[in-house]
């Protein structure tokens, strides 16, 4: 395994320094890229070198984020995807086939649960759900499965769960960890040096961080990488563009800037949020809540007492919009309410447990205090 030497503000403000000195790397907007003799396509084809061919499979701009990827989990490789979703479903058909398991952490990214359902469930593959809890004290719950399939924090429900605990039993009973790392970024949390196997990110979120492109990006061992790039990338053929890629190299630059940001605001909310009687419950796991998580992100849930009507609430806010996604420069607010009426989604196990009173924030880049002014304005406007 790789460890990162220096620090993550060091790594991400280092110049490209290409060919002319450029501090940021061109954008390479070419579809395919021609050789000089027979010898160098030949050596091509033939896997004795790895020019860039045709950019389905490989493009600069794209390997110079994959790279940046791989630096900050600490690990070999890295492959882009055009979203977050075709990450996670390149990596599933993958390393899945019919008459396997996969073990997943209930109340997973909604999209991941019906890819999961409507997709692999038909074509022979078994998916149970569990708890954080279950993935930690059963040690057996892994015995058979294929693959376990992660979030911690996990959507809506903001529960963490021991990685290393989990990654252990995985290895004992052979099974692959895949984790969803949306939710902390390499910032706060690097699940490879935890004994995770593939680090998966829906870059649309933190790592672009300017809600302007949609991309996705999983990180690991160059053997399943490997697989990755061998099969789902150029078979299923979701790749990143070369100027999403671009996007997202600009959007690292601050990564950690903006994650320092993000959880500063993160905090005074969970400091002042505390002194609310109109909040019941308060979901931001921080730095002590799992091992290995290093703060709160800007992403995080509550729950609104009887006596505040959501509706209301939810209009009589300002400065957060309405909105699914998160982790752009601008504030979110998502009530739980809105999606469990979902169309056809009522009775998904999915949404067992999901408290109708929940309300989803995302934390942008605003001022903390004019962010809490206008949480408490709505929070009076909505009292009956
Ligand atoms: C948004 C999201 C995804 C899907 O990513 P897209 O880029 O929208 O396809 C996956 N996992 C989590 C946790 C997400 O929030």
């Amino acid at each position: 395994m790789t460890t990162r030497m220096e620090g993550l503000d060091t790594l991400l403000a280092a110049p490209h320094d290409g060919t002319f000195g450029e501090m940021t790397p061109p954008i390479y907007q070419s579809s395919l890229f021609g050789f000089a003799s027979y010898a160098e396509f030949e050596d091509r084809m033939a896997g004795r070198s790895d020019r860039p061919l045709y950019s389905r499979v490989q493009n600069p701009t794209v390997s110079a984020f994959e790279q940046m990827i791989a630096r900050l989990e600490a690990t070999e490789a890295a492959v882009g995807f055009a979203s977050g979703m075709a990450a996670v479903a390149a990596t599933l058909f993958a390393l899945v086939k019919p008459g396997d398991r996969i073990a997943c952490i209930t109340h997973v990214y909604p999209d991941s649960y019906r890819l999961m359902e409507r997709m692999l469930r038909p074509w022979g593959i078994e998916i149970t759900y569990h708890p954080p809890e279950q993935f930690e004290r059963e040690s057996d719950l892994l015995a058979g499965a294929r693959l376990a399939y992660l979030e911690s924090p996990n959507s809506m429900m903001m529960e963490v769960m021991d990685l290393q605990v989990v990654a252990g039993h995985a290895r004992r009973h052979g099974a692959l960890t895949v984790f969803d790392n949306s939710w902390a970024t390499p910032a706060l949390l690097n699940p490879v040096a935890l004994g995770i196997d593939l680090v998966i990110h829906s870059a649309s979120k933190y790592i672009s961080g300017h809600s302007d492109t949609v991309a996705g990006v999983v990180a690991g061992p160059a053997e399943l990488i490997g697989r990755l790039r061998d099969l789902t990338l150029p078979l299923l053929g979701a790749k990143l563009a070369p100027f999403e890629a671009w996007l997202l190299l600009r959007g690292l630059r601050t990564l950690e800037t903006r994650m320092r940001q993000h959880g500063g605001t993160a905090d005074l909310f969970v400091d002042r949020l505390a002194t609310r009687p109109e909040v019941t419950r308060v979901r931001s796991p921080g730095a002590d809540a799992a091992p290995g998580l290093r703060g709160r992100s800007g992403l995080l849930s509550v729950e609104l007492s009887e006596n505040i009507s959501i509706p209301h609430f939810a209009d009589a806010l300002r400065l957060f919009r309405l909105g699914v996604s998160w982790g752009g420069f601008e504030s979110l607010a998502v009530p739980a309410a809105i999606t469990l009426k979902q169309a056809g989604e009522q009775n998904a196990p999915q949404r067992f447990g999901v408290p109708p009173r929940l309300v989803r924030l995302s934390l942008g880049l605003e001022s903390a205090e004019d962010l809490w002014k206008d949480f408490v304005q709505a929070l009076e406007v909505a009292k009956n």
